[in-house]
């Protein structure tokens, strides 16, 4: 059974044009009264709070994955092949990114005793491999997507380790998420509510263009927003930072001094918007097209302030929510709580676990280990440089 939150009793009554309140302000007071009243608290369903999103991803392959489906899918290279068998884990030896394949490999190992032979396939880049139009669909694993695709999402491997490699912030790359999760505790309680700064604030680097309408506001009004593009391996020229020298990365940590953080896609999903929740700061998440496993038990208005990709309602929302601190202030509190609840490093294993489970039960033929593939036995290190 769903149990459902209460918050809806600390809202006002849906509001009229002419009611009470600022009659500005009217079409986002509802939005919040409306999403507090339909949303309910997650429910775990065969071990996982993220059930649904497995049950889609792996519809597709309803009727079965054959042997020669999988050879389709290998003979593509479009990821790095695993095999579990007799509860060892192998692998080919071709990785593209071997920090990302040991953040991947940390989860698998810990569960081999309870996983079923199988063979996956584990896309390790950023960008997803199974447009909707490809037929037949193949299974490949990837850790973000949008509608337009078939991936099978999987927690990525930043959980672990693997992450983008931010200088000097990040020298081995952005992970542990569970050491992640206590240092920002730490964070938000340095900067509660009231004292955080009432200003929107981003530091990240141009890996899409749409974060640069944020950048050019900060510009022109820094009494607003706080929005500053940082470097990346890719920087070339000032032109990658929109026509100014890089700033200084500033660690996620320190992000939580600020009232509004911004979260934008990347080249797929950002890695940041977790990590934004757990400062208590509102969190503006822009467009939701890219999604990774968890997305969809965030709601807008009840966990985050949804902004349109080209940003044109910002400085309309901006002025809302110092407006309306009392009714942001919870929506923030709802978004850090569910994070905090149910965003565990333990609901990660479980999400791998119960996706493993599901797609293993999928595959119609006896796995046979590949010819030169290496036993993974975990222990080696890797930084993404
Ligand atoms: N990051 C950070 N501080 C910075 C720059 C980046 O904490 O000054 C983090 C950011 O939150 C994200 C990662 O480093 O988790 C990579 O950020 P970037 O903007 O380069 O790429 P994204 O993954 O967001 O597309």
């Amino acid at each position: 059974m769903l149990g459902v939150l209460l918050i809806g009793l600390f809202l006002p009554q849906v509001l009229s044009e002419g009611g009470t309140g600022d009659s500005r302000w009217v079409r986002y007071l509802n939005h919040i009264r409306r999403a507090a009243q339909s949303h309910s608290t997650p429910d775990s369903q065969n071990g996982t709070f993220y059930y649904r999103v497995l049950q889609e991803d792996l519809a597709p392959f309803g009727s079965g994955i054959s042997r020669d489906l999988m050879q389709k899918v290998l003979s593509r290279k479009l990821g790095t092949h695993y095999q579990i068998i007799n509860h060892r884990l192998y692998r080919e030896e071709e990785c593209m990114f071997p920090a990302r394949c040991s953040g991947v490999e940390h989860f698998l190992l810990e569960l081999l005793p309870d996983l079923p032979d199988m063979d996956l396939v584990v896309n390790v880049r950023d960008y997803p491999q199974v447009p909707r139009w490809m037929d037949p669909v193949i299974p490949i694993f990837s850790f973000s997507k949008t509608s337009d695709y078939n991936d099978i999402m999987y927690p990525a491997w930043t959980f672990w380790e693997g992450g983008p490699a931010v200088w000097p912030i990040y020298p081995t790359g952005l992970g542990r998420w569970d050491l992640m999760r206590e240092e920002l505790k730490k964070a938000a309680d340095l900067w509660p509510w009231e004292k955080k700064i009432p200003k929107g604030y981003f530091r990240g680097s141009r890996t899409s263009p749409e974060r640069d309408p944020l950048i050019l506001l900060s510009r022109e009004s820094p009494d607003l927003v706080d929005a500053e593009y940082t470097k990346n391996q890719a920087w070339k020229s000032e032109r990658d930072t929109l026509g100014r020298p890089p700033a200084k990365e500033v660690p996620l940590v320190d992000h939580c001094a600020y009232r509004y953080l911004f979260n934008f896609r990347g080249v797929a999903a950002s890695f940041r918007l977790k990590h934004l929740f757990l400062c208590g700061s509102l969190v503006f998440h822009v467009g939701d097209d890219w999604l990774e496993f968890f997305y969809h038990r965030l709601e807008p208005w009840v966990h985050y302030v949804p902004v349109s990709p080209d940003l044109a309602d910002l400085r309309e929302l901006l002025q809302f929510v110092s407006e309306n601190d009392e009714e942001v202030k919870r929506i923030a509190e709802r978004g850090h709580t569910f994070i905090r609840q149910f965003l565990r490093m333990a609901d990660v294993s479980q999400y791998w676990r119960s996706l493993l489970a599901q797609y293993s039960q999928l595959l119609q033929y006896r796995v046979r280990k590949g010819k030169d593939y290496r036993e993974v036995t975990g222990g080696s290190r890797h930084s993404e440089l």
